[in-house]
């Protein structure tokens, strides 16, 4: 009989028909722990698990938890929302080694107070952090964030793309509009030929 793995089945299957992801963990000296389950096809006894196993079915993933790629496999292969359930339930029941896999950096993450789930991928707090913009509060990746100069994004160091051409045509339309109140004003610039014309007859704005 294997020992200290981890199964992940279809489970599931009420009235309505649906299906979805069961797990359950045997450890090394042979003892069943129904990690999830659920409807007529959850499994939560030793001989149930026994018997799937058996049955070798295609939705049927047994991980060796005893082999660390075994493990990566199954943060590559499981949606995050059950890699966290998961996880959380080795942080509270068991001592052997278990953790996710950082969609960004790849490394291992121990606990589910270390990690983010953003959509279909997870992430270490340290690679979530890298890739959140502060300014609107969501997550877009390192490659969308931009070094900028705080005095003119509102006290932040980095923004995301969005966000900095946002605040460069915010800063844009106060320079014209400070620009227009000065032709107004002076008569210099003219604001009815060159650049000042241009802007007006883009934005079909008067003063
Ligand atoms: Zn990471
Ligand atoms: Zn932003």
């Amino acid at each position: 009989m294997k020992t200290n793995i981890l199964v992940q089945y279809q489970g599931g299957g009420y009235d309505s028909c649906f299906w979805e992801r069961n797990y359950f963990y045997i450890d090394k000296q042979g003892t069943f722990y129904d990690i999830h389950s659920s409807g007529r096809a959850g499994i939560d006894n030793l001989k149930g698990a026994l018997a799937l196993i058996e049955r070798d079915e295609t939705h049927t993933y047994i991980y060796d938890l005893s082999n660390k790629q075994d493990i990566k496999a199954f943060s590559k292969e499981t949606h995050p929302v059950h890699i966290s359930g998961v996880l959380q339930w080795f942080n509270d029941n068991e001592d052997i080694e278990f953790f996710a896999v950082c969609s960004a950096c790849g490394y291992g993450i121990d606990s589910c107070d270390d990690m983010m789930i953003e959509d279909k991928d997870l992430f270490c707090i340290e690679c979530y952090s890298i890739g959140e913009c502060q300014c609107c509060e969501s997550y877009v990746g390192a490659d969308s964030m931009i070094a900028v100069d705080q005095s003119e994004h509102y006290g932040f160091d980095y923004v995301c793309t969005d966000c900095k051409e946002y605040h460069d045509e915010e800063r844009e339309a106060v320079n014209i509009k400070d620009i227009r109140w000065q032709a107004f004003c002076t008569g210099t610039p003219d604001m009815f030929s060159g650049e000042l014309r241009e802007q007006r007859l883009q934005t079909n704005g008067g003063l």
